[in-house]
């Protein structure tokens, strides 16, 4: 299970109101992708929910488990940032295997999870070499390698091929849809870029300014954007 509910989240910073009472239904092994312009509040959410911050009002609801108070590491959530911090020092298979390190499992059964986890990124080959050694999109795969390897029921991307050149942010694309599919995890992906909102959603949440402006299918918003921001940001232009 995988199902996400946030119900009148808010968040401020001090004066400054940065979430102003989101209200979001996201079913079991969906693919949502928030779009919206640059300070739109998109990371800030996602922080929220990953519990990496707390709203100022409003609930987390998870599998109809409000989660609010509940700690990071409890939520069966992972989180893929956009600077995706693997360790140089380490090989390939220690960073994906950190996170079982930490949860102190038997080595078996970590280097059974690892390889599983390695086989589905094609990082089979890799796994004793060290990051410096990989191109931005093996790296990258990777810090995904490491967010799959605790098998959470929820993923976070916040703009993570943003760090990408353009040919390889369209390989990345596919396999993430891909992996969407092959794990059957819901999936929220933060992205500022259209086509990625267009190609990869099954849904899309636009925001702006802290409000949801609009959410629906790709085709639907293209279509028929409610709005003039909408239009302007992902609608049929004509
Ligand atoms: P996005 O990811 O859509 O670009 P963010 O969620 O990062 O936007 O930021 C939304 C707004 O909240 C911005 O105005 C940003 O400056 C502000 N903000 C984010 N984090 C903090 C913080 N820790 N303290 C104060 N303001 C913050
Ligand atoms: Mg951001």
């Amino acid at each position: 299970m995988g199902q996400l509910y946030l119900n009148k989240v808010t968040k401020s910073f001090g004066d400054l109101d940065v979430i102003k009472g989101v209200t979001l239904d996201i079913q079991d092994g969906e693919f949502v992708v928030f779009v919206g312009p640059s300070g739109c509040g998109k990371s800030t959410l996602l922080r929220i929910i990953a519990g990496l911050d707390d709203a100022t009002a409003g609930d987390i609801v998870i599998d109809g488990l409000k989660v609010n108070h509940l700690a990071p590491v409890h939520r069966g959530i992972a989180m893929v940032f956009q600077s995706y911090a693997l360790y140089p020092h380490m090989s390939v298979f220690e960073n994906i295997a950190f996170p079982l390190r930490v949860e102190k499992m038997p080595e078996a059964q970590i280097k059974e999870k690892v390889e599983s986890v390695a086989q589905v990124l094609q990082l089979d080959q890799r796994l004793q070499q060290k990051p410096g050694m990989l191109s931005g999109g093996q790296r990258q795969r990777v810090a995904i390698g490491r967010a799959i390897v605790r098998e959470p029921k929820i993923f976070l991307f916040d703009e993570p091929l943003s760090n990408l050149d353009a040919a390889l942010r369209a390989d990345m694309r596919i396999e993430l849809t891909k992996l969407h599919h092959d794990l059957a995890a819901t999936m929220i992906y933060v992205t500022h870029d259209q086509v990625e909102a267009m190609t990869m959603a099954d849904r899309i949440v636009v925001l702006n300014g802290g409000y949801i402006a609009q959410t629906g299918k790709p085709l639907e918003l293209y279509h028929k954007p409610q709005n003039m921001f909408v239009a302007g940001f992902i609608g049929n232009p004509k």
